[in-house]
C-alpha cells in the first residue's frame, strides 16, 4: 500500500522583527547593548555590502550586558502587533498553520511569544548562547550552504515546506525576507520588502498590520469568491 503524503492547505510564514513585533527588537537590543559601533555595521548591512551573518559575527563581540539585563529590556520595550493574537486565532479556525522565520535572535523571540501565551508557535531564528561569564555568541544553524549571506535562510525554510502545503503565504518587511518572498504563492509586504518586491517584479500586497493580512485572507479564502485568482493579485 502506498503511503501517499497529503498536503495541508495553507502555511503562513512570517518574519518577526518589524512584522509580528512592530519594532525591530534585534536592532533595539543591538543599539542598547553594543554601543555606537553597531550603527556602522548596520549601515553596511542595509546597503547590501555585508550579509547578516558576517554582521552578527562582528557584533557579537561588542555585546555588553548580562542576559538578565537584556531580557528585562526586551520585556519592557517589545511592541507586538496587537492584531497578531487575533490573527493567530483566525488561522487556527481556518486550519492555516503559522510558522515564524527570523534572521533575529532566538532568545528575545521566545521572551515575547511567552509574554503573549504564543510560545507554542514554531519559529526559526539564529541561536544566541550566553556563556557562564555572560559572553554572547551567535550560531547560524539555518544558514544556506550555497549562499550564506543571511544568518537564517528563509528561502530554504520556505522551500522545505513546499511538499507539505498547497499554498505558502509570506509576511515580511525587510532585506532578509526578499529571497523567500520570491518563492511564496502570496506576499504581504511593507517597508524595505515592499520596495524590493516592486523593484524585482515580485507580486505583493501592501499591508500595515496583521488586521490587513487577515482581511485579505478572509476575502480570498471565502468560498463565495472565485478564490485563488486573488492569490497573486498586486493591489
Ligand atoms: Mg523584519
Amino acid at each position: 500500500m502506498h503511503n501517499k503524503k497529503t498536503k495541508k492547505p495553507f502555511l503562513v510564514l512570517s518574519d518577526f522583527d518589524g512584522t509580528i513585533c512592530t519594532m525591530d527588537m534585534g536592532n533595539e537590543v543591538l543599539n542598547q547593548f553594543t554601543g555606537e559601533e553597531w550603527r556602522r555595521i548596520d549601515d553596511e548591512y542595509c546597503a547590501g555590502r555585508m550579509g547578516s551573518r558576517e554582521a552578527y559575527g562582528i557584533m557579537s563581540s561588542l555585546f555588553k550586558g548580562t542576559r538578565e539585563e537584556m531580557l528585562g529590556y526586551i520585556h519592557r520595550n517589545e511592541r507586538m502587533d496587537h492584531n497578531f493574537p487575533e490573527f493567530r486565532r483566525f488561522c487556527a479556525d481556518r486550519g492555516i498553520d503559522i510558522k515564524i522565520t527570523s534572521d533575529g535572535l532566538d532568545f528575545y523571540i521566545s521572551v515575547i511569544l511567552q509574554k503573549y501565551g504564543l510560545d507554542d508557535l514554531e519559529f526559526f531564528a539564529n541561536r544566541a548562547v550566553f556563556s557562564d561569564e555572560g559572553r554572547l555568541s551567535i550560531s547560524f544553524p539555518l544558514a544556506s550552504e550555497e549562499c550564506g549571506r543571511c544568518g537564517t535562510c528563509k528561502r530554504q525554510i520556505l522551500e522545505g515546506y513546499r511538499s507539505s502545503y498547497e499554498k505558502i503565504f509570506y509576511v515580511g518587511d525587510g532585506h532578509s525576507d526578499v529571497c523567500a518572498a520570491g518563492k511564496a504563492d502570496l506576499v504581504f509586504a511593507k517597508n524595505v520588502l515592499y520596495v524590493k518586491c516592486r523593484e524585482g517584479d515580485i507580486p505583493c500586497i501592501p499591508y500595515e498590520t496583521f488586521r490587513d493580512v487577515q482581511n485579505h485572507l478572509e476575502r480570498i479564502l471565502n468560498p463565495r469568491n472565485t478564490g485563488m485568482d486573488g492569490l497573486v493579485s498586486d493591489e
